[in-house]
C-alpha cells in the first residue's frame, strides 16, 4: 500500500482547490480514515459539509473516485461546482445523448477525471461494473446512503442494488454518507453495503447558525409578506400543507410584487423543473412547496424556511429548516402556529385505518405541538428529539432563548378548566372539545350550550378574566403537561386524566405560561451565530456582479463564488490577488477566472465611496 498522503498536502489541496483554510467538524476525520483505506459511515447534517468529505481524497489520491446519489437533476451543477474548482469531473445518466456520453466514456477509460457521479440504477446496467474495473476507481462515495434503508423515510428500491457492488470491489474503501438517519436505518446501510468494519461518525445535529422563531398564526399571509419584504434580496421556501395553498400562496405574494413560483408533486415533471431552476438560478426568490420540494437542493444561500402550516413530525421539520443556511451564514426558521391546525391534523389522523400507524401519527403530531408550545429552547427540544443533549443553556438563537415567555401561578384558570370539564362530564354522557369549554366559561349563549343545558353548571361564565384565546392556550397547555387527555379519535373531546384529578382535587399549584403581549417586541438586533458583517452596498454590488457572470455561463450564481465569499469581500476590500486569496472560498482555479472581475469591481466601488474603507476600520 502506498504511504497515504500527508495532512499538509490534504490541507494544500483544501485551499488550492476549495479556497478554505479549514475544516468543518468531523471532515479530516473522516477523510483521514477513507484515505487510510477503512470503510466509513458519516452522519452529518445538511450543511454539514459532506461533499468535501469523498472531493478532498478523490483530488490528491490516485484513481477515479465514484459518488453514487440519487439525485440525477443535481450532477450537473455538482460537476459544474467541481470544475469551477479546477477539478475534473463528470456524470453518466439518462439525461446524456449518445455523442456525449461515448466522450465521457472515453475519457474516463483514459483516465481522465478524479470524480465520476451516477445514479446506482447506471451502475446495474450490464457491463457498467465490467467497464468500472478498468477505470481505478479508489474510492466508491455512497451519498444519501438512507436511500438504501426500508426504515428510512425515503427508502429507493434500486438503492438495494448496491449490496452487490461490494463483490465486485472487496477491497475498495466505501464511505456512506447521510444526513438522515436513526440507529436502526444506520444499521442497516453499513448491513446493506456490507461496510467491514466501518468506522462511523456522527456529528452534532445542532444547526448554530438557524434562528428557530414560532409565531402565531393570526393574519398569516400579511404575516409572510411582512416577513419576506424584510428579506428582499434574499431567497426562501415557505412551506404549506396543501398544493393548493401552494399556488394560492404563490399568487397572492406575486400580487404583492414578490417573485414566487408555487412547487408540489401535482404539477407536470417540466414545469416543476422550470420553477426549480428559477429559484436556482435567484430568478424566483420565494419557493411555495410543499414537502414534495427540498431533496436534491443544494442551493447553498437558502436564507429563509417558512412553515405555513404545522408539520407532521419534528423528523420532517428538521430537514425542512435543515435546507436554510448551508453555508453557515444566519438565516431564519419561521413557524406559524395555530391550534387550528393541530385539530384539523387530528381529524386527518382519526381517519387512519391502521390502529398502530394512527398512534405513531398522533405520538410525532403531539411532539411536534410539545415543540411549538414549548417555553423550551427550541434547540433543545429539537436535539433532545435527536437523543442529542443539549447542555449550552441559553442557545442565544431561537425565540424562547432571546425573548424568554414568563409563566405565573396558574392554579385558578387551571382549576376553572379542569372543574369545567369535570361539571360537564356529569350531566352530559359525551365529551366536549377546548372550545366548548372555552365558550361556557366565558358565558357563551351558542345553541348548543343552551340545548344541553350547559348555561346551568356552576362553571359557566366563570372566565372573563381572560379572553378566549388565553383560554385555548391554557387548555392546550394543561394537555401538554398531562392533566387532560385529548381523544384523537374522538373530535379532540378532553377528559381528565389521574394526574388532572388528582391536581383538582387536592388544588395543587399549576404554572401556566403568562399570555403573549398583544404587540409583539421587535427582535432584539444581534450578532447572529456565523454571520459576517460587511458593506452591505458593497455587497448587493458584488452580488450584482456574480449574477451577471453566472447568467454568462449559464450556471447558478453559488458555482461562481458563495454568500460567504462575497460578504468576506465586502468586509475586507481586497484590492490585489493577493488579498483576494485570503477571501474563504477562492481557490486558484476561481482566482483566475474571476479574480480580476471581482477586484476592478471593488476598486471601483471605493473609488466611488471613498467613505468605504472606513467599514473595517471600527
Ligand atoms: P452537505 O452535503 O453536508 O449538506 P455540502 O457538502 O453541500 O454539505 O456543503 C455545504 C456548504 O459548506 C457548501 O457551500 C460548502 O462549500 C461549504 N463547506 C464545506 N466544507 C467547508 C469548509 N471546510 N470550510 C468552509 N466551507 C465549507
Ligand atoms: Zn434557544
Amino acid at each position: 500500500m502506498p504511504a497515504s498522503p500527508s495532512t499538509y498536502q490534504l490541507d494544500e489541496a483544501l485551499k488550492r482547490y476549495f479556497g478554505h483554510d479549514s475544516y468543518r467538524p468531523l471532515q479530516k476525520e473522516i477523510i483521514d480514515e477513507t484515505m487510510s483505506g477503512r470503510d466509513v459511515f458519516a452522519l452529518l447534517p445538511t450543511g454539514g459539509g459532506k461533499s468535501l468529505c469523498y472531493q478532498l481524497p478523490a483530488i490528491v489520491d490516485k484513481g477515479l473516485t465514484v459518488v453514487i446519489s440519487p439525485l440525477i437533476a443535481l450532477m450537473k451543477d455538482q460537476v459544474d461546482g467541481l470544475e469551477a474548482n479546477g477539478i475534473h469531473a463528470t456524470y453518466l445518466n439518462s439525461s446524456l445523448n449518445k455523442t456525449d456520453a461515448r466522450q465521457r466514456y472515453a475519457k474516463l477509460f483514459a483516465g481522465d477525471y478524479k470524480i465520476l457521479y451516477v445514479a446506482p440504477e447506471r451502475l446495474m446496467l450490464s457491463g457498467f461494473l465490467e467497464d468500472l474495473r478498468q477505470w481505478n476507481v479508489s474510492r466508491f462515495a455512497v451519498d444519501e446512503a438512507h436511500c438504501i434503508s426500508e426504515w428510512g423515510h425515503d427508502f429507493r428500491p434500486e438503492y438495494r442494488q448496491l449490496s452487490k457492488l461490494r463483490n465486485f470491489f472487496p477491497d475498495t474503501p466505501f464511505m456512506a454518507l447521510t444526513a438522515t438517519a436513526t440507529e436502526r436505518v444506520r444499521n442497516d446501510i453499513v448491513l446493506q453495503l456490507r461496510l467491514k468494519e466501518p468506522k462511523s461518525f456522527v456529528a452534532s445535529f445542532n444547526r448554530p447558525n438557524l434562528a428557530y422563531r414560532i409565531e402565531t398564526k393570526q393574519a398569516v399571509f400579511r404575516q409572510i409578506l411582512k416577513f419576506i419584504q424584510s428579506k428582499p434580496f434574499e431567497s426562501g421556501i415557505v412551506y404549506c400543507y396543501s398544493r393548493k395553498a401552494t399556488e394560492q400562496l404563490a399568487e397572492r405574494l406575486q400580487q404583492n410584487g414578490v417573485e414566487a413560483l408555487p412547487y408540489h408533486a401535482g404539477m407536470t415533471p417540466k414545469k416543476r423543473a422550470e420553477n426549480q431552476e428559477a429559484f436556482i438560478r435567484d430568478e424566483c426568490k420565494v419557493m411555495c412547496a410543499t414537502i414534495a420540494f427540498g431533496m436534491g437542493i443544494d442551493k447553498p444561500n437558502v436564507r429563509y424556511v417558512i412553515h405555513q402550516d404545522l408539520p407532521k413530525n419534528i423528523e420532517g421539520y428538521y430537514q425542512e429548516t435543515g435546507r436554510a443556511g448551508r453555508d453557515g451564514l444566519p438565516s431564519d426558521c419561521l413557524l406559524f402556529f395555530s391550534p387550528g391546525d393541530v385539530a384539523k391534523q387530528l381529524q386527518f389522523i382519526a381517519e387512519i385505518s391502521y390502529p398502530k400507524e394512527r398512534e405513531v401519527a398522533k405520538d410525532q403530531l403531539r411532539q411536534m405541538v410539545h415543540y411549538a408550545e414549548s417555553r423550551d429552547c427550541r434547540r433543545k427540544v429539537l436535539l433532545g428529539y435527536f437523543s442529542e443533549e443539549w447542555t449550552a443553556g441559553n442557545c442565544g438563537n431561537c425565540d424562547n432563548c432571546l425573548e424568554p415567555k414568563q409563566s405565573f401561578d396558574g392554579t385558578l384558570p387551571a382549576q376553572k378548566f379542569m372543574s369545567c370539564i369535570f361539571r360537564v362530564s356529569q350531566v352530559s354522557s359525551f365529551g366536549v372539545g377546548v372550545n366548548h369549554i372555552v365558550d361556557i366559561l366565558l358565558g357563551s349563549k351558542n345553541e348548543k350550550i343552551r340545548k344541553w343545558g350547559h348555561d346551568r353548571l356552576s362553571t359557566y361564565d366563570i372566565g372573563q378574566e381572560h379572553k378566549r384565546n388565553e383560554w385555548q392556550a391554557f387548555g392546550r397547555e394543561l394537555i401538554r403537561e398531562g392533566y387532560i387527555d385529548q381523544n384523537a379519535e374522538a373530535f379532540g373531546t378532553l377528559s381528565l386524566t389521574g394526574k388532572g384529578k388528582q391536581a383538582l382535587r387536592e388544588r395543587s399549584p399549576i404554572q401556566l405560561t403568562r399570555p403573549a403581549l398583544a404587540a409583539q417586541k421587535p427582535a432584539k438586533a444581534q450578532a447572529s451565530t456565523g454571520s459576517i458583517e460587511c458593506d452591505e452596498d458593497l455587497f448587493t454590488t458584488l452580488r450584482a456582479v456574480r449574477k451577471e457572470i453566472a447568467d454568462e455561463k449559464g450556471v447558478p450564481a453559488y458555482i461562481i463564488f458563495s454568500d460567504v465569499s462575497l460578504r468576506e469581500m465586502a468586509r475586507d476590500y481586497p484590492v490585489n490577488e493577493d488579498q483576494l486569496t485570503e477571501i474563504s472560498g477562492i481557490g486558484i482555479k476561481k482566482l483566475e477566472a474571476y479574480g480580476e472581475t471581482f477586484i476592478e469591481a471593488i476598486k471601483e466601488y471605493l473609488a466611488a465611496n471613498p467613505d468605504a474603507e472606513r467599514f473595517n476600520e471600527g
